[in-house]
C-alpha cells in the first residue's frame, strides 16, 4: 500500500492540532474538605483513581497556603504539613499513603517504572507503573501534569512537563514506558491538567523552536507551519507558546485517540492553584496523584 501523500498527512495533522487545542472545563469536587479537580474522561474509566489538587484543604501557612504537597518547598513547618496533607490527599482517596511513589523532578526527560520495590527516584520527571494499590504524586506550580491511562491493560504513567520537560517530549516517554509494559498507544487516554495557558507564558524564541521540534520531528515547513499558528500566539512581540496543548499534541501524534484538556489557567487562578510566575517564585505546589485498583 502506498503511503498517503503530503496533503493526507497535511490534513491529519490540521486534525490532531485542532483537538490538542479543543479544551474542556473540569469539575472542582470537595471531597473530605479538600477541593480537587478531576478528568471528566478519566473519571470514567474503571480501574483508576485520580485526581488533581487545589490550594484548598489544608493548613499550610502563607505563601503555601493552603494544601501544599511539595516538600521541596519552605522550612521544616512547611515540609511537615505537606507529608500531613500528603497522608490527607490518601486518606480521601483510600489510597495507600504508605506505598506512595513521588520522584525527585528536576526537569528532565526521565520517566521510570515502578513496582513497589526499591527505586531511585532522584532526577526523574515521570512514573509509569503496572502495579495495583501503587499510588504516583508529582508535583506542579504552572508545568504541565500529563496522566496517561490504558485501561485495558491497565497500565498509568503521570509525568511533569515544564517548557524543560515538554521540549524532551517527556510525554512521550510516558507512552514509551507504557509501550514497554505492553501497553498499546491507540487504546490509551490521556488528561492534561491545570497548567499555565497561553494567556500568562510570554517566552522566548529559543524556548518555541524546542517546542516547535517536538510536534515535528520530520521537520515538514508545511507541518512547521500549521503548528506555529495553531501553538505559538504572538503579543507585544512576544511569542507565548501553548504547553498545554503542545502536550497534547505530542500524545495525538504517537497515535493516542483521546486526550482531554483541562482549560484551568494556573496563573489566571492563583485562589485556586499555585502559580509559580503569579506569585513571582514563592508558593507551594498542587499534585497529580492516581493509583491503579
Ligand atoms: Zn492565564
Amino acid at each position: 500500500m502506498e503511503a498517503g501523500g503530503d496533503n493526507d498527512k497535511n490534513q491529519s495533522f490540521r486534525e490532531r492540532l485542532n483537538q490538542s487545542l479543543s479544551f474542556s472545563e473540569w469539575p472542582v469536587k470537595e471531597l473530605d474538605g479538600l477541593k480537587l479537580t478531576t478528568s471528566p474522561l478519566l473519571s470514567r474509566q474503571e480501574g483508576l483513581v485520580h485526581a488533581f489538587t487545589t490550594r484548598h484543604g489544608g493548613s499550610c501557612p502563607s505563601p503555601f497556603d493552603n494544601f501544599n504537597l511539595g516538600r521541596s518547598v519552605g522550612d521544616d513547618k512547611v515540609k511537615e504539613s505537606a507529608l500531613k496533607n500528603r497522608q490527607r490527599l490518601c486518606r480521601a482517596l483510600k489510597i495507600d499513603h504508605d506505598r506512595l511513589h513521588v520522584p525527585g523532578q528536576v526537569h528532565s526527560g526521565h520517566v521510570v517504572k515502578v513496582d513497589g520495590g526499591s527505586h531511585d527516584l532522584a532526577g526523574v520527571d515521570g512514573l509509569a507503573t503496572a502495579s495495583k494499590n501503587l499510588p504516583v504524586l508529582l508535583h506542579f506550580a504552572d508545568c504541565v501534569p500529563v496522566m496517561i491511562y490504558e485501561p485495558e491493560l491497565k497500565l498509568l504513567s503521570i509525568v511533569h512537563a515544564g517548557w524543560r520537560g515538554t521540549a524532551q517530549s517527556i510525554a512521550v516517554m510516558g507512552v514509551e514506558r507504557l509501550k514497554e509494559l505492553g501497553g498499546d498507544p491507540r487504546r490509551m487516554l490521556a488528561a492534561v491538567g491545570p497548567a499555565i495557558g497561553t494567556c500568562c507564558y510570554p517566552t522566548g524564541l529559543d524556548v518555541v523552536e524546542k517546542l516547535m521540534a517536538t510536534v515535528n520531528p520530520s521537520g515538514s515547513p508545511a507541518v512547521d507551519k500549521l503548528a506555529r499558528k495553531g501553538l505559538v500566539e504572538e503579543r507585544q512581540g512576544q511569542p507565548r507558546p501553548n504547553l498545554k496543548a503542545i502536550n497534547a499534541l505530542q500524545l495525538l501524534n504517537q497515535g493516542l485517540a483521546q486526550v482531554d484538556v483541562s482549560e484551568f489557567c494556573t496563573s489566571c487562578r492563583p485562589e485556586l492553584f499555585y502559580s509559580h510566575r503569579q506569585s513571582g517564585g514563592i508558593t507551594g505546589r498542587q499534585g497529580a496523584v492516581g493509583c491503579l485498583v
